[in-house]
């Protein structure tokens, strides 16, 4: 029966391709933050040199700076003056003399090394480079525009804004920065079952945690996350959600996909007018995931504001089914949507500490919740264990976990010290 359906890559290929797509007709909106508002997010323009970096030539030691010719003849040179950091460029530097200068001060005209205050000999106003020491033009020296030219393009448009690139647009005097608006995207559970996290369960009831979990990927994976009411596991009711939720980016919903009897999720999408790209993965866990889209239909186009196309994931509801096609299968759909360059899911290899048994359906696909050392002894690769863990309800094994070890489809016992691929969160 499963053999019908995409496996993990032939699923991921799709998803790629899609998104692909979605980047050539995607005229995303910009807006502009402050910097101190930008972690995380979007670039929408390339970053721009305002001046030449550094904006004049400057030690990078406390020292003497020289002219390199004179210096390594090893005579004395006579001190003409002193620059700090902060102070005007200053100079020229007679022939035959040395000036002392601070780290990221300016080079004085004339000078083109600067020897470190620990290579010289110092007698009062006399500077002597020591015997032992040689030096270069160019040393300790950064140049005026080494690192960039004024107009450069220091980080091009859809990177993603991190400490570095915070002090880079700091440093080019951008106090504010374009970037791309978050993409919306709707978070719909649906289940009898479920109730709200601040209610108390009866029998057979269960706390709707896949809300606040997949707003919480969502928000991480830079898009705007907005929760809806959970819905009931009925056709009337996941209409009437559906109808709610049709002007978004992106419709994530959750529940409902199985082959279970009150599994109407997919029917119901099918009566807004979906287009279905897969109808579930030979992965687990995961496999009822399905992936689509909404066209122009009569219902949901006449609550539409226009009529971009809007992918939608049905999102298997135990949370860790949830969690892993998150971040296989939405977090490349949702990356292309926010502008993002390249955001796919992160794969590493790493070594497997003990044995472990696939023990799963064959012809799947497995992710088992993981820890993973990722600072082992120098020349070892990350070393990780799978969490023992009660299945993909198991959300305390989940969040002892910080990774997940990948066993491929046609995989039998995985030995000790093997080499695995893993996906982190
Ligand atoms: P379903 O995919 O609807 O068949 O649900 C599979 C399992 O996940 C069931 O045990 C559900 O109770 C559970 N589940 C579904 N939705 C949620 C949710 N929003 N939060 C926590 N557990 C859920
Ligand atoms: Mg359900």
């Amino acid at each position: 029966m499963s053999s019908e359906l995409p496996n993990f890559e032939q699923a991921l290929a799709v998803v790629s391709a899609y998104a692909s797509e979605l980047g050539k007709h995607l005229h995303s909106q910009r807006e502009e933050v402050e910097l101190s508002d930008a972690l995380g997010r979007i670039l929408a323009e390339p970053l721009l040199a305002d001046e030449d970096q550094p904006p004049f030539s400057r030690s990078t030691r406390d020292g003497f700076a020289c002219r390199a010719v004179e210096a390594a003849r090893h005579k004395q040179l006579q001190l003409a003056g002193s620059t700090r950091a902060g102070e005007a460029p200053a100079g020229p530097l007679p022939p035959g003399a040395t000036w002392e200068i601070m780290t990221g001060a300016a080079m004085p005209a004339g000078a083109d090394a600067v020897m470190m205050l620990e290579h010289v000999e110092n007698r009062g106003d006399q500077i002597r480079l020591l015997p032992t020491r040689k030096i270069k033009a160019g040393e300790n020296v950064v140049l005026q525009g080494a690192q960039a030219h004024r107009g450069d393009v220091l980080f091009q448009a859809g990177s993603k804004v991190g400490a570095a690139q915070i002090a880079l647009a700091a440093a080019c005097g951008h106090a504010k920065v374009g970037v791309f608006k978050r993409p919306r995207v709707a978070i719909l559970t649906t289940g009898d079952e479920l109730i709200p996290i601040a209610s108390t369960p009866g029998p057979g009831q269960i706390r709707n945690s896949n809300a606040s979990m997949l707003a919480a990927l969502v928000t991480s994976h830079g898009g705007d996350p907005w929760v809806l009411p959970n819905a009931a596991d009925n056709d009337e009711s996941l209409d009437a959600a559906l109808l709610d939720a049709a002007e978004v980016d992106l419709l994530l919903i959750s529940g409902g996909v199985s082959a279970g009897k009150f599994d109407l999720v997919e029917p119901a999408l099918a009566r807004f007018g979906a287009h279905f790209y897969f109808t579930g993965v030979r992965i687990q866990p995961g496999k009822p995931l399905v992936f689509g889209e909404l066209r122009s239909h009569e219902r949901a186009a006449s609550h539409q504001k226009d009529r971009r196309k809007r992918p939608f994931y049905g999102l298997p509801g135990n949370p860790i089914s949830s969690a892993v096609t998150f971040l296989l299968f939405v977090a490349p759909v949702l990356a292309q949507l926010a502008g993002s360059l390249g955001d796919g899911p992160r794969f590493v290899l790493a070594q497997l500490r003990q044995d472990t048994d696939r023990k799963g359906k064959p012809g799947l696909t497995r992710f088992l919740p993981a820890n993973c050392d990722f600072s082992p002894a120098v020349s070892r690769l990350p070393q990780v264990a799978t969490v023992p863990w009660h299945g993909s309800g198991d959300l305390a094994a989940f969040a002892r976990s910080n990774c997940f070890v990948i066993v491929p489809e046609e995989a039998g016992l995985l030995e000790a010290g093997s080499t695995v691929r893993i996906l982190l969160p």
